[in-house]
Formats: C-alpha cells, sequence, structure tokens
C-alpha cells in the first residue's frame, strides 16, 4: 500500500486510509485464509463509514450502496458501546455486500469487462 506523501491531508483522505488500512489489516490476519473480495469491501466500507460518523465528515447518502451502508453503520452506532467487537447485524451487512458486488459488476461491465467469478463468493470460509 503506498500513499502519495504529497496527498491533502483532509477528511476524504483521512477516510481512505482507514478504509484501506482496513484491506490491509484483513489480509495480515487472514493469511493463508482468503476473505472473499465482497466481505473484505464491507468491512472498509464500515471502517470508513464509522470514522466520518466519529468526526462528524459529512458523507454520500444516495446511491446503490449509500442505503445499506448508512443502514449497517447506523446500527453499530446505535447499539450504544463504544467498546468493540461491535455487533454487525448479518443481514445488513449480506445487504451491504450484495449492493456493492452489484456496483462492481457494473463498473466491469461499462469497462466491457467481468467480474471473474473467484472474486464473486459470498461468505467468510
Ligand atoms: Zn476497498
Amino acid at each position: 500500500m503506498n500513499f502519495d506523501p504529497n496527498l491533502a491531508w483532509n477528511n476524504d483522505a483521512m477516510a481512505t486510509v482507514v478504509h484501506e488500512s482496513t484491506h490491509a489489516v484483513v489480509d495480515a490476519v487472514r493469511i493463508g485464509r482468503p476473505i472473499s473480495y465482497g466481505d473484505n469491501e464491507v468491512a472498509a466500507y464500515v471502517a470508513e463509514t464509522l470514522f466520518k460518523i466519529n468526526k462528524g465528515i459529512q458523507f454520500n447518502k444516495t446511491g446503490p450502496v449509500a442505503s445499506p451502508l448508512f443502514a449497517l453503520t447506523s446500527s453499530v452506532v446505535g447499539s450504544g458501546t463504544n467498546n468493540p467487537p461491535f455487533n454487525i447485524d448479518q443481514k445488513k451487512g449480506f445487504s451491504l455486500r450484495v449492493a456493492i458486488l452489484a456496483v462492481y459488476k457494473q463498473m466491469a461491465a461499462s469497462q466491457g469487462k467481468s467480474v471473474p467469478a473467484t472474486v464473486m463468493p459470498l461468505g467468510i470460509p
């Protein structure tokens, strides 16, 4: 993972660092046990959004990922605890994963590509 040393350290940049750092942690703790792309993205999106909520940063609440993302992170924030591990609603997590993967499939299709089947499996093995 490389970050531009000239990166402007604004809220979006810091949120991106949280997102990418979450991927790095997932990769580090799951060596030899790959995680599905969708689950990896759910973890990173949730971490990034919780960071934004805790910092009071406004974030986009429109688009296909926004609704399930906001539903999931709101349930974490509304759980009344500041101490991890947080309870993640599995149904809301699944909805977010489906939305993220649908967006990535659409993006790939718009570029004349497809998402490899090995990227799409659902669930953490
Ligand atoms: Zn990501």
